[in-house]
Protein backbone atom coordinates (compact mmCIF):
# COMPACT_ATOMS: atom_id res chain seq x y z
CA UNK A 1 0.00 0.00 0.00
CA UNK A 2 1.10 3.46 -0.60
CA UNK A 3 0.91 5.67 2.31
CA UNK A 4 1.80 9.13 0.74
CA UNK A 5 -0.07 9.17 -2.58
CA UNK A 6 -0.05 12.77 -3.48
CA UNK A 7 1.54 14.65 -0.61
CA UNK A 8 3.73 16.96 -0.76
CA UNK A 9 7.02 16.68 0.69
CA UNK A 10 9.76 18.86 1.94
CA UNK A 11 13.25 17.27 2.39
CA UNK A 12 16.43 19.48 3.63
CA UNK A 13 19.92 17.58 2.80
CA UNK A 14 18.57 14.94 1.05
CA UNK A 15 21.69 14.77 -1.90
CA UNK A 16 23.24 12.17 0.65
CA UNK A 17 22.81 9.58 3.78
CA UNK A 18 19.35 9.76 5.68
CA UNK A 19 17.73 12.33 3.57
CA UNK A 20 18.74 10.46 0.57
CA UNK A 21 17.19 7.24 2.27
CA UNK A 22 14.22 9.34 3.64
CA UNK A 23 13.26 10.89 -0.24
CA UNK A 24 13.56 6.89 -1.86
CA UNK A 25 11.20 5.56 0.48
CA UNK A 26 8.87 8.22 0.72
CA UNK A 27 8.95 8.24 -3.61
CA UNK A 28 8.43 4.96 -3.48
CA UNK A 29 5.16 5.74 -1.41
CA UNK A 30 3.98 8.02 -3.42
CA UNK A 31 5.09 11.49 -2.77
CA UNK A 32 6.04 14.15 -4.64
CA UNK A 33 9.75 15.29 -3.62
CA UNK A 34 10.91 18.65 -3.12
CA UNK A 35 14.74 18.59 -2.05
CA UNK A 36 18.12 20.95 -1.18
CA UNK A 37 21.17 20.33 -0.80
CA UNK A 38 24.02 22.48 0.20
CA UNK A 39 27.02 21.77 -2.59
CA UNK A 40 26.50 18.24 -4.03
CA UNK A 41 25.09 19.38 -6.82
CA UNK A 42 26.06 15.57 -9.16
CA UNK A 43 24.40 13.39 -6.28
CA UNK A 44 21.26 16.02 -6.07
CA UNK A 45 20.53 15.82 -9.77
CA UNK A 46 21.16 12.06 -9.48
CA UNK A 47 18.30 11.58 -7.15
CA UNK A 48 15.97 13.72 -8.73
CA UNK A 49 16.36 11.47 -11.76
CA UNK A 50 15.91 8.13 -9.68
CA UNK A 51 12.65 9.80 -7.74
CA UNK A 52 11.14 11.45 -11.19
CA UNK A 53 11.75 7.49 -12.76
CA UNK A 54 9.69 6.72 -10.11
CA UNK A 55 6.52 8.37 -11.99
CA UNK A 56 6.15 11.06 -8.99
CA UNK A 57 7.36 14.43 -9.31
CA UNK A 58 10.51 15.30 -7.66
CA UNK A 59 13.05 18.67 -7.41
CA UNK A 60 16.34 19.66 -6.10
CA UNK A 61 16.89 22.60 -5.24
CA UNK A 62 20.37 24.13 -3.68
CA UNK A 63 19.17 26.26 -0.37
CA UNK A 64 21.54 26.75 2.58
CA UNK A 65 19.18 25.94 5.34
CA UNK A 66 20.99 28.23 7.97
CA UNK A 67 20.52 31.11 5.52
CA UNK A 68 17.11 32.20 6.63
CA UNK A 69 16.38 34.11 3.68
CA UNK A 70 17.36 31.17 1.27
CA UNK A 71 14.91 29.01 3.70
CA UNK A 72 11.78 31.76 2.41
CA UNK A 73 12.69 31.95 -1.00
CA UNK A 74 13.03 27.98 -1.67
CA UNK A 75 9.55 27.42 0.12
CA UNK A 76 7.76 30.04 -2.30
CA UNK A 77 9.75 28.39 -5.61
CA UNK A 78 8.31 24.91 -4.19
CA UNK A 79 4.49 26.37 -3.56
CA UNK A 80 5.21 27.62 -7.28
CA UNK A 81 6.69 24.40 -8.48
CA UNK A 82 4.51 22.11 -6.49
CA UNK A 83 1.09 23.58 -5.57
CA UNK A 84 0.87 23.13 -1.82
CA UNK A 85 3.35 21.40 0.96
CA UNK A 86 2.11 18.67 3.30
CA UNK A 87 5.13 17.36 5.10
CA UNK A 88 8.57 18.94 6.00
CA UNK A 89 11.11 16.84 7.00
CA UNK A 90 14.39 19.07 9.09
CA UNK A 91 17.00 16.60 8.00
CA UNK A 92 19.90 18.64 6.80
CA UNK A 93 23.01 18.44 9.91
CA UNK A 94 26.67 19.02 10.53
CA UNK A 95 29.22 18.01 12.91
CA UNK A 96 32.05 19.76 14.36
CA UNK A 97 33.36 17.68 17.07
CA UNK A 98 36.07 18.41 19.74
CA UNK A 99 36.57 18.46 23.39
CA UNK A 100 35.25 21.87 24.83
CA UNK A 101 38.79 22.94 25.67
CA UNK A 102 39.51 23.11 21.47
CA UNK A 103 36.34 23.97 20.33
CA UNK A 104 35.94 27.14 18.54
CA UNK A 105 33.37 29.67 19.01
CA UNK A 106 32.95 29.56 14.95
CA UNK A 107 32.51 25.81 15.42
CA UNK A 108 30.05 26.17 18.27
CA UNK A 109 27.77 28.86 16.11
CA UNK A 110 28.11 26.98 12.99
CA UNK A 111 26.83 24.12 14.21
CA UNK A 112 24.05 25.80 15.59
CA UNK A 113 23.06 27.62 12.66
CA UNK A 114 22.87 24.68 10.35
CA UNK A 115 20.73 22.08 12.77
CA UNK A 116 18.54 24.58 14.94
CA UNK A 117 18.31 28.11 13.23
CA UNK A 118 17.48 25.71 9.73
CA UNK A 119 14.80 24.25 12.33
CA UNK A 120 13.17 27.46 12.65
CA UNK A 121 13.87 28.90 9.17
CA UNK A 122 12.13 25.80 7.55
CA UNK A 123 9.27 26.40 10.52
CA UNK A 124 8.93 29.87 9.57
CA UNK A 125 8.58 29.70 5.93
CA UNK A 126 5.77 26.48 5.47
CA UNK A 127 3.99 28.34 8.67
CA UNK A 128 1.34 30.55 6.31
CA UNK A 129 0.84 27.86 3.83
CA UNK A 130 0.02 24.98 6.00
CA UNK A 131 -1.84 27.28 8.52
CA UNK A 132 -3.99 28.05 5.83
CA UNK A 133 -4.45 24.78 4.77
CA UNK A 134 -5.32 23.82 8.63
CA UNK A 135 -2.89 20.65 7.81
CA UNK A 136 0.67 20.00 8.25
CA UNK A 137 3.34 17.75 9.63
CA UNK A 138 6.55 18.68 10.41
CA UNK A 139 9.37 15.78 11.20
CA UNK A 140 12.47 17.27 12.45
CA UNK A 141 15.59 15.17 13.20
CA UNK A 142 17.60 15.68 16.30
CA UNK A 143 19.93 12.59 17.05
CA UNK A 144 20.40 10.13 20.55
CA UNK A 145 23.30 12.74 21.29
CA UNK A 146 20.90 15.17 21.70
CA UNK A 147 18.40 13.19 24.41
CA UNK A 148 21.39 11.86 25.90
CA UNK A 149 24.75 14.43 25.25
CA UNK A 150 27.98 12.99 24.16
CA UNK A 151 32.04 14.13 25.46
CA UNK A 152 33.25 15.73 21.93
CA UNK A 153 29.56 17.14 20.83
CA UNK A 154 28.68 19.54 23.19
CA UNK A 155 27.67 21.99 19.85
CA UNK A 156 25.70 18.87 18.24
CA UNK A 157 24.21 18.16 21.43
CA UNK A 158 22.68 21.61 22.19
CA UNK A 159 21.55 21.80 18.48
CA UNK A 160 19.99 18.83 18.41
CA UNK A 161 18.69 18.88 22.06
CA UNK A 162 17.15 22.29 20.77
CA UNK A 163 15.46 20.33 18.09
CA UNK A 164 13.51 18.74 20.42
CA UNK A 165 12.42 21.77 22.58
CA UNK A 166 11.58 23.72 19.62
CA UNK A 167 9.48 20.61 17.99
CA UNK A 168 7.27 20.42 21.62
CA UNK A 169 6.48 24.02 21.50
CA UNK A 170 5.60 23.92 17.54
CA UNK A 171 3.21 21.15 18.85
CA UNK A 172 2.05 22.89 21.37
CA UNK A 173 1.36 26.31 19.28
CA UNK A 174 0.33 25.07 16.41
CA UNK A 175 -2.28 21.31 17.12
CA UNK A 176 -5.31 23.39 17.17
CA UNK A 177 -4.31 23.95 13.61
CA UNK A 178 -4.10 20.32 13.00
CA UNK A 179 -0.47 21.12 12.39
CA UNK A 180 1.38 18.03 13.65
CA UNK A 181 5.19 18.16 14.92
CA UNK A 182 7.28 15.49 15.75
CA UNK A 183 11.13 14.60 16.43
CA UNK A 184 13.14 11.68 15.06
CA UNK A 185 16.13 10.74 17.53
CA UNK A 186 18.65 7.96 15.27
CA UNK A 187 20.97 6.62 17.06
CA UNK A 188 24.51 5.13 14.74
CA UNK A 189 22.98 4.95 11.21
CA UNK A 190 25.45 3.17 8.79
CA UNK A 191 26.14 5.57 5.92
CA UNK A 192 28.39 5.85 2.89
CA UNK A 193 30.22 7.91 5.56
CA UNK A 194 30.34 5.12 8.41
CA UNK A 195 31.28 2.78 5.53
CA UNK A 196 34.89 4.37 5.53
CA UNK A 197 35.79 4.02 8.97
CA UNK A 198 37.67 1.19 10.65
CA UNK A 199 35.55 -2.34 10.86
CA UNK A 200 36.82 -3.09 13.83
CA UNK A 201 35.82 -0.14 15.53
CA UNK A 202 32.39 -0.04 14.21
CA UNK A 203 31.85 -3.19 14.89
CA UNK A 204 33.02 -2.53 18.66
CA UNK A 205 30.08 -0.14 17.97
CA UNK A 206 27.27 -2.44 16.80
CA UNK A 207 27.96 -5.00 19.66
CA UNK A 208 27.20 -2.01 22.16
CA UNK A 209 23.76 -1.82 20.95
CA UNK A 210 21.04 -4.09 22.49
CA UNK A 211 19.43 -5.27 18.61
CA UNK A 212 23.44 -5.52 17.58
CA UNK A 213 23.49 -3.75 14.82
CA UNK A 214 23.63 0.00 13.28
CA UNK A 215 20.50 1.38 11.76
CA UNK A 216 20.14 1.65 8.33
CA UNK A 217 18.53 4.70 6.36
CA UNK A 218 15.57 2.98 5.46
CA UNK A 219 15.38 2.20 9.36
CA UNK A 220 15.18 6.13 9.68
CA UNK A 221 12.83 6.56 6.32
CA UNK A 222 10.12 4.20 7.64
CA UNK A 223 9.75 5.81 10.96
CA UNK A 224 9.55 9.04 9.15
CA UNK A 225 6.58 7.22 7.03
CA UNK A 226 4.99 6.83 10.10
CA UNK A 227 4.78 10.40 11.48
CA UNK A 228 4.34 12.07 7.97
CA UNK A 229 1.34 9.68 7.21
CA UNK A 230 -2.26 9.43 7.72
CA UNK A 231 -1.12 6.70 10.39
CA UNK A 232 0.06 9.04 12.76
CA UNK A 233 -2.76 11.67 12.58
CA UNK A 234 -2.94 11.91 16.97
CA UNK A 235 0.45 12.00 17.12
CA UNK A 236 1.98 15.07 17.83
CA UNK A 237 5.28 16.48 20.15
CA UNK A 238 6.76 13.26 20.18
CA UNK A 239 10.53 12.09 20.19
CA UNK A 240 10.92 8.73 18.40
CA UNK A 241 14.22 7.19 18.90
CA UNK A 242 15.00 4.98 16.15
CA UNK A 243 18.52 3.78 18.14
CA UNK A 244 17.87 -0.47 18.12
CA UNK A 245 17.71 0.16 21.92
CA UNK A 246 20.71 2.45 22.90
CA UNK A 247 19.13 4.56 25.11
CA UNK A 248 16.72 1.89 26.72
P1 LIG B 1 25.29 13.46 5.78
O1 LIG B 1 25.46 12.15 5.11
O2 LIG B 1 26.50 14.26 6.13
O3 LIG B 1 24.32 14.35 4.85
C1 LIG B 1 23.99 15.64 5.26
C2 LIG B 1 23.03 16.24 4.25
O4 LIG B 1 22.71 17.56 4.70
C3 LIG B 1 23.64 16.39 2.86
O5 LIG B 1 22.63 16.20 1.91
C4 LIG B 1 24.11 17.84 2.85
O6 LIG B 1 24.15 18.44 1.55
C5 LIG B 1 23.04 18.49 3.68
N1 LIG B 1 23.47 19.75 4.27
C6 LIG B 1 24.52 19.98 5.08
N2 LIG B 1 24.59 21.29 5.40
C7 LIG B 1 23.56 21.89 4.75
C8 LIG B 1 23.09 23.22 4.64
N3 LIG B 1 23.71 24.21 5.28
N4 LIG B 1 22.02 23.46 3.87
C9 LIG B 1 21.39 22.48 3.21
N5 LIG B 1 21.78 21.20 3.26
C10 LIG B 1 22.85 20.91 4.02
O7 LIG B 1 24.48 13.34 7.15
P2 LIG B 1 23.53 12.15 7.69
O8 LIG B 1 24.35 11.21 8.47
O9 LIG B 1 22.67 11.65 6.60
O10 LIG B 1 22.62 12.97 8.74
C11 LIG B 1 21.38 13.52 8.41
C12 LIG B 1 20.72 14.05 9.68
O11 LIG B 1 20.58 13.00 10.63
C13 LIG B 1 21.53 15.13 10.37
O12 LIG B 1 20.67 16.10 10.93
C14 LIG B 1 22.26 14.37 11.47
O13 LIG B 1 22.59 15.19 12.55
C15 LIG B 1 21.21 13.34 11.85
N6 LIG B 1 21.74 12.14 12.49
C16 LIG B 1 22.61 11.30 11.82
C17 LIG B 1 23.06 10.14 12.46
C18 LIG B 1 23.98 9.15 11.78
O14 LIG B 1 24.40 8.19 12.43
N7 LIG B 1 24.29 9.30 10.51
C19 LIG B 1 22.67 9.88 13.78
C20 LIG B 1 21.81 10.76 14.41
C21 LIG B 1 21.34 11.88 13.75
P3 LIG B 1 25.50 18.43 0.65
O15 LIG B 1 25.65 17.00 0.19
O16 LIG B 1 25.20 19.34 -0.48
O17 LIG B 1 26.60 18.88 1.53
Amino acid sequence: MKMLENKNVIITGASRGIGKGIAQVFAQHGANVAFTYNSSVQPAQDLEDELTQLGVKAKAYKSDASNFDQAQDFVSEVIKDFGSIDVVINNAGITKDNLLMRMTEEDFNKVIQVNLNSVFNMTKAVLRPMLKQRAGSIINISSVVGVKGNAGQANYAASKAGVIGFSKSTALELGSRNIRCNVVAPGFIETEMTAKLDEKTVDGWRQAIPLKRGGTTEDVANACLYLASDLSTYVTGQTLNVDGGMLT
